[in-house]
């Protein structure tokens, strides 16, 4: 056995990471606030191109909370969110006291798909209570149908919470990812494309919501000089030690995207022969994925549970896809539009090591696993 492990998503530092975090140390910036923190939200903003406004924030989860409750989310109401996602997509509602209302995937994008979307939103208006929000998620940095779920948002007058977490550096028709809802969340967790070891942001549209963002993740404190509070605070501001490990990430973002999306063009050449495996790639060039992590296909579940315990026995990470959330038991009793495009992936589909630091020796292993998994499996 290798003794090596080969991990899905590792974190891949740039190299001036350090410099930033010891002039945090050096000009006692060691708080949830500073110039690394300040720095970060404008390396952000410049990214993103789009003059938006960013709020560093603990993490993307928080980012998702606080992104709620500015488009005024408050217990009873409900929320719609897509189903097949990481379960930070769908927590934040719980915590507000909400309804979550889940929503089936698409087949070119695997995000919300724009048909039960719409078949949901006028299912729930005529039960008497219309959706607050919308929360659609750019899946392994897949950019989700853009267009068609701007139209329904649009029609029904129902923002779109964008959850972007895994999917900065992705474009749609040239427009990056996070800045095409009024707010969107970023992440940057250790398993993300960058990282600032734990932490997130929050995107907005309006400079308004940025600073109502920054107020509520720093304790809602009102303009006194004693601690007065008139609402609800969260303790959810980034840590400049954090944020001088993404302003070093920051200078590297556009290289880790060409990585990312290099190992997807590795797996295209692995499977390219074979018709039991189909890679998740964009369905045409308006979508352009960071490929944050790569995914395939098998076409039975017992042939995906087989080669995700062949690469476990050789020490090498995969994972099945997102499980969805209405077959989740804290989530399975809320309401669920749509088909079963969502379970299907969930139990065919497997994501293969994708990080920006594997090196050709672990391409080689993976790649000799693999072939070697369909001769013997093809075999039996
Ligand atoms: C990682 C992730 C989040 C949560 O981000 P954290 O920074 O880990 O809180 C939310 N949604 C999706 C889709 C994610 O992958």
């Amino acid at each position: 056995m290798n003794t090596e492990k080969i991990w899905l998503s590792s974190p891949h530092m740039g190299g001036n990471e350090q410099k930033y975090v010891q002039e945090a140390f050096e000009a006692n910036w060691v708080a949830p606030l500073g110039p690394n923190v300040n720095g970060l939200e404008i390396d952000i903003e410049k990214y993103l191109e789009q003059s938006s406004h960013v709020a560093a924030l603990s993490s993307g989860t928080a980012a998702l909370h606080l992104g709620l409750i500015l488009l005024g989310v408050k217990a009873g109401d409900e929320v719609i969110c897509q189903s097949m996602t990481f379960s930070a997509s769908a927590n934040p509602i719980l915590y507000l006291g909400a309804i979550p209302v889940f929503i089936d995937s698409e087949k070119d994008t695997w995000n919300l798909c724009p048909i039960a979307l719409e078949e949901a939103i006028v299912d729930r208006i005529a039960k008497g209570k219309k959706p607050k929000a919308i929360i659609g998620v750019h899946l392994y940095g897949m950019p989700f149908k853009v267009e068609e779920i701007m139209t329904v948002s649009k029609k029904y007058n129902i923002p779109v919470l964008e959850d972007s977490a895994e999917a900065l550096g992705s474009t749609y028709k040239g427009q990056k990812c996070g800045t095409f809802g009024p707010l969107a969340a970023l992440s940057f967790n250790g398993n993300k494309i960058i990282t600032t070891s734990g932490g997130g942001a929050l995107v907005c549209k309006k400079k308004e919501d940025k600073d109502k963002t920054v107020f509520l993740a720093t304790q809602s404190r009102d303009n006194a000089p004693h601690y007065q509070h008139s609402e609800i605070g969260y303790n959810y501001r980034m840590s400049n030690i954090c944020a001088g490990i993404g302003r070093g990430q920051m200078e590297v973002i556009d290289l880790r995207v060409s990585q990312r999306r290099a190992m997807n063009t590795f797996y295209q050449a692995i499977f390219k022969d074979n018709d039991e495996v189909s890679v998740f790639k964009e369905p045409n060039t308006d979508y352009f994925s960071n490929h944050w992590l790569s995914a395939i296909v098998l076409d039975s579940y017992e042939k995906r549970e087989a080669l995700r315990l062949a690469l476990e026995k050789e020490n090498i990470e995969s994972r099945p896809l997102w499980k969805p959330m209405h077959l989740q038991p804290i989530f399975s009793k809320y309401p669920y539009y749509g088909k079963k495009v969502a379970e299907e992936l969930f139990d065919n589909g497997l994501c293969l090591p994708s990080g920006s630091n594997l090196k050709e020796t672990d391409k080689l292993r993976i790649e000799k696993n693999i072939s070697s998994f369909f001769t013997t499996f093809a075999n039996l």
